[in-house]
């Protein structure tokens, strides 16, 4: 029996925690198991990821332009590569950007078990922190698979999943830089994530389109943040 307002009050958190727990459109749950794909924000914020890097030849080039314009983007790097090349990862890091974990292999995710996703994530892990010291918040699967397994593994790895809300597809051989920077153009607003690629195959289009695209969203008024700069910013969309 519920004797004083004290009492009163314990019980109410108690449902509104359970019912918090309980319920799947909670801002808790959300957080944990689902995507985050950009950020709501009346501010004019983007930020700049690269994924399947690093890369010996174009991340270097990236870095150089993003030197050159004093910003700050987030990396999706893969174990793999950053044990193939150090020094890239620790320029990278030097530099002062976000390095999230792309996992070692870039395994399609769909063929693993939940077990198989989940050694490949730590092997990412232990690579990224072996040379940077930086235990990544944030994981991004390949090829942006998401099965019950995915969300299960990256949860037990204790990472958030980010996507993206502008993907300019700039690793199709068929995208030219042009083409990369008109789609980002079109489809770019306040708090949203850019998928660039700094590894793959068409890395010599990206380069073109970064420098023009910087530019134009620059003289709109746009400033580029980091993941977690963005995530502080505004409201996390799923
Ligand atoms: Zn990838």
């Amino acid at each position: 029996m519920v004797k004083n307002r004290r009492q009163k009050l314990l019980l109410l958190l108690l449902l509104f925690g359970f019912i918090g727990l309980s319920l799947p459109g909670s801002h808790q749950s959300q957080q944990v198991f689902e995507p985050i794909h950009r950020v709501q924000t009346h501010k004019k914020v983007v930020a700049l990821t690269f994924d399947d890097g690093p890369d010996p030849v174009y991340t270097p080039l990236i870095l150089e332009t993003l030197h050159k314009n004093k910003i700050s983007a987030t990396f999706f790097v893969l174990g793999s590569q950053v044990d193939r090349y150090p020094k890239v990862m620790d320029w990278m890091k030097k530099a002062g950007h976000e390095i999230g974990n792309h996992g070692y292999h870039h395994y399609d995710l769909n063929k693993l078990t939940e077990q198989e996703i989940y050694d490949d994530i730590k092997q990412g892990e232990k690579s990224i922190y072996r040379l940077t010291g930086v235990l990544p918040q944030y994981y991004r699967p390949p090829g942006g698979v998401i099965t019950t397994d995915v969300m299960n593994a990256v949860q037990l790895s204790g990472y958030d999943i980010i996507f993206w809300s502008v993907d300019p597809r700039d690793w199709s051989l068929t995208r030219t830089s042009s083409v990369i920077v008109k789609s980002v153009k079109q489809h770019t607003s306040r708090g949203d994530i850019i998928l660039f690629h700094d590894g793959g195959l068409n890395q010599k289009q990206t380069l073109q389109a970064l420098q023009q695209l910087i530019n134009d969203l620059k003289s709109q008024g746009y400033s580029f943040v980091t993941v977690s700069e963005l995530l502080d910013i505004g409201d996390r969309i799923n």
